[in-house]
């Protein structure tokens, strides 16, 4: 903790700046997924029932610091006023008087922050500018916390700020399964490639008890240790990485568990003819087979060893989930996640890249504790960084 929440704040009369993550898509001017947008509605509601007049902060897609008026906030009106229950007055230009000048009960919306560029350039003057808007600020956009712009971090530096409902969701179940989690703590990080993974391999092996490698990644591992996988995804500049991993997670004491079987096929496609084949170092493969997913002992294992744990990270797919039958591996660990989550047994966070899409294929993501939406910001915690919008409200 160490960072207040609604509860902590007086909104009573006061003009709430409310930074917030609605970059929904969008097709010919209609949301076509108002995931986003609803996952905000609790803390706009929350802020009014405590007398505060919610005044919205978002970006929207990558202006690049000019106004683009495709990338306008404005459409989204119906949308937030739909899932809000409310009016929403958007405003192009905002200054103190004009938002005095609304009701007390209104919520407004501020047009894109990233048309300017002192917004990503963390400028103080459009800190002040923004601060000067409202009395408290709370920021509930977790997934723009690795990011220190003005909206993000300036104004908290300058207003009493607190975490918004979803932040304060978003970080509750961050720190149950990294900062302090029940032990003992295991986390399955698979994907395509250990290079977009390395700063999170470094840093969970150092504080988890048992680390699953899955994917493509398990295939440069395996290779590291002297497999031969063909035609197989992986990087085979990372060996010596692969091999210090392996090194710094014996020395931390975490247990690494890669694959002792694959699914094998010739051709990356769906319903490609394909066979199990056992995986260790003395593995050979011919130079066009691949390794596309987990095989079912591996999956077994998988399983057997999340019953022997208590909190569960997610982050990465065990194989090329997109096309069938190479998502077995995936459904089959994830579905073994969720059943003990549901039972009561195993505390399961996800997040990250294709995560959210590998996690709905399987049909659990409404059984998992958290699946976190945001990313980039969600790597980064799991990777030990300091996010500056989290840091700026322990101020
Ligand atoms: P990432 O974005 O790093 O989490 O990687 C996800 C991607 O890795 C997905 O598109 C998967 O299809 C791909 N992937 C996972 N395992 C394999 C594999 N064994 N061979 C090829 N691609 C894979």
């Amino acid at each position: 903790m160490g960072w207040k929440t609604l509860d902590d704040m007086d909104l009573n009369g006061k003009r709430v700046l409310t930074r917030v993550d609605i970059n929904v898509p969008v097709e010919d001017g209609r949301v076509t997924d108002a995931t986003r947008i609803e996952r905000i509605a609790p803390t706009i509601a929350d802020i009014r029932a405590r007398g505060g007049s919610p005044v919205l902060l978002a970006h929207f897609g990558r202006p690049k610091g000019k106004p683009v008026p495709e990338m306008s906030l404005e459409p989204l009106v119906p949308a937030l006023e739909t899932a809000f229950g409310c009016p929403v007055s958007f405003v192009e230009r905002p200054s103190r008087d004009w938002i005095d000048s609304q009701p007390q009960d209104a919520v407004i919306l501020v047009e894109n922050t990233r048309f300017t560029p002192m917004e990503e350039a963390n400028d103080p003057q459009m800190a002040q500018f923004l601060a000067s808007l409202g009395d408290v600020f709370c920021n509930d956009a977790f997934s723009a916390a690795h990011r220190a712009h003005a909206s993000t971090t300036g104004v908290a530096h300058l207003l009493p700020s607190c975490a918004g409902r979803l932040m304060q969701a978003e970080l509750s179940a961050l720190e149950a399964a990294l900062s302090n989690p029940e032990r003992p703590v295991g986390a399955v990080v698979g994907g395509a490639k250990v290079s977009t993974k390395l700063d999170l391999l470094h840093n969970l092996v150092k504080k988890i008890d048992v680390l699953v490698i899955g994917g493509g990644m398990a295939n440069t591992f395996l290779a590291a240790q002297g497999a031969r996988l063909g035609a197989s995804l992986q990087e085979a500049d990372l060996h010596d990485t692969a091999r210090d991993i392996l090194a710094e997670a014996k020395a931390a004491g975490c247990t690494v568990i890669l694959p002792v079987d694959g699914r094998v096929a010739r051709k990356f496609e769906a319903g490609a003819a394909h066979e199990i084949v056992t995986l260790n170092a003395d593995t050979v493969l011919a130079d066009d087979q691949m390794v596309l997913d987990a095989g079912d002992a591996s999956a077994a294992m998988i399983t057997a060893t999340f019953a022997t744990l208590k909190t569960l990270i997610w982050n990465g797919p065990l194989g090329a989930f997109e096309i069938s039958p190479f998502d077995t591996a995936t459904v089959a660990t994830a579905r073994a996640a969720a059943n003990l989550t549901v039972s009561g047994q195993l505390v399961t966070v996800a997040g990250g890249g294709d995560t959210v899409a590998a996690l709905n294929q399987a049909g659990v993501a409404e059984n998992f504790t958290y699946i976190s939406t945001a990313g980039g910001a969600f790597l980064e915690w799991m990777e030990g960084k300091e996010l500056p919008g989290v840091a700026a409200l322990m101020q």
